[in-house]
């Protein structure tokens, strides 16, 4: 059979632990029989970055500025048991802060909908998109333990040296906590920006929700940029599209989410998106059924699974035991990236490739055949059944094979 040739360089990000080893597995069963991939790999495996001094990651993220579309395997944020695990010379931040910072990028997070794994909301009848704004709060936050009774204060002292502003946080009677957290208008404008062109292309209606009631300057700076946005660019093109943009408080936001059916991208401040996708992740049925782009104002694409390294799992299969690891969003973080390359290569295959790779994927699952994680929520049936990984991929495999035919 003739390969189908990816016109352009995609870069390859390879990661850590149980996901590293499904990695190669998907690489080497669904794509490289199929495909023609130019590749420019970078091995983020945590022993990688402490060699490098971390440079390894800055490359790589330099690399998807080069060539547009990227795709990540997770990958371990070390903390002190890590130090210990691998030795490394110091606790290296996380790759995806660091490619998200520099990419100014906007994380989307899908769940992957099949027919046997009805979400645990009954309503819910559409993915629910989110948009977790990847910069700042308290992501980036200045915090203290106060030891004893005191006053806290902030201030404000601009570049000449003259200070600005000046408020008092606390008067403090004993001990207790201070933090500080800041964003900049520009980060929340790309964050607006993104949003308002992931909504449009992908015909979702537009939910922003923030505490503005409370947070009258900070949050509402947020409610305040996505609305001039929105006034700006959008709102004739959102109309003609019957799509919508709705600002709501956040806890407002919570609740009515609950009721719809979904179909709709709902944009979230830093801690909201990240609480809320895991809890939409498990919602739609496991972590490993969640897909996650980041997204950058000026058009470059970093496709990832959700999930993480896999750990305990890893684990098992360093000790020779099989495990039943969900490869679901490591393949579909391919097939997106394979997407949009093809679409911005103009290589209608390619596309039809990455949406062939899909269908085989779901109707896996759709058959009865599944990892372990989505044996406990599919909705029982005599077909079902529980398989390896390796045999997993297989399965999807055949299906690809049989749809190429
Ligand atoms: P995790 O790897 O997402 O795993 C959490 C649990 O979720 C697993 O123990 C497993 O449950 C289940 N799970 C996740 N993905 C699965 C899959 N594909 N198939 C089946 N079950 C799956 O999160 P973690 O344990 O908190 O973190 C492990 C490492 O990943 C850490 O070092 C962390 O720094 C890193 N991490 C990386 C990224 C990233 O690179 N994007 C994101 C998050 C975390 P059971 O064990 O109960 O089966
Ligand atoms: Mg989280």
């Amino acid at each position: 059979m003739n390969k189908i040739t990816v016109k352009n360089t995609i870069v390859e990000i390879d990661g850590d632990e149980m996901t590293r080893v499904m990695w190669k597995m998907v690489k080497d069963s669904l794509l490289l029989p199929y495909l023609d991939l130019k590749l420019s790999y970078y091995d983020l495996q945590l022993k990688k970055r402490d060699d490098t001094g971390d440079k390894i990651t800055l490359e790589a993220a330099e690399a998807i500025k080069k060539f547009g579309v990227g795709v990540k395997c997770a990958t371990i944020t070390p903390n002190k048991d890590r130090v210990k695990e691998y030795n490394l010379k110091q606790e290296w931040p996380s790759p995806n802060g660091t490619i998200r910072a520099a990419l100014d990028g906007t994380v989307f997070r899908a769940p992957i909908l099949v027919k046997n794994i009805p979400p645990a909301v009954r309503s819910w009848k559409k993915p629910i998109h989110i948009g977790r704004h990847a910069y700042g709060d308290v992501y980036k936050n200045c915090e203290y333990r106060v030891p004893e009774p005191g006053k806290a204060e902030m201030t404000f002292t601009n570049v000449a040296g003259k200070e600005l502003w000046r408020g008092t946080i606390q008067d403090f009677k004993g001990p207790g906590i201070i933090q500080g957290i800041h964003n900049t208008d520009k980060s929340i404008s790309s964050f607006a920006k993104a949003c308002f062109t992931y909504a449009y292309d992908q015909r979702l209606h537009l939910w922003l929700g923030a505490k503005d009631t409370i947070s009258k300057t900070y949050d509402a700076q947020f409610r305040k940029i996505f609305e001039e946005e929105y006034q700006k660019t959008w709102k004739v093109k959102f109309e003609e599209a019957g799509l919508n943009y709705f600002f709501t408080l956040i806890d407002d936001a919570v609740a009515r989410i609950m009721k719809t059916e979904g179909g709709m991208l709902w944009a979230c401040k830093n801690y909201d998106g990240d609480v809320m996708s895991d809890m939409l992740g498990s919602a739609y049925g496991s972590l490993a059924m969640m897909t996650s782009v980041l997204v950058s104002p000026q058009g470059y694409y970093e496709f990832e699974a959700s999930h993480g390294t896999v750990q305990k799992h890893y684990y098992k299969y360093q000790k020779g035991e099989k495990t039943s690891t969900n490869p679901m969003a490591l393949i579909f973080a391919w097939t997106g990236c394979l997407k949009k390359r093809g679409e911005l290569d103009q290589t209608p295959a390619v596309v039809e490739f990455a949406k062939m790779l899909e269908e085989a994927a779901l109707e896996t699952i759709e058959s009865g055949i599944m990892t372990s994680d989505l044996m406990l929520v599919a909705t029982p049936d005599p077909k079902n059944r529980q398989v390896y990984t390796e045999e997993f991929i297989a399965e999807v495999g055949n299906s690809l094979q049989k749809k190429l035919e």
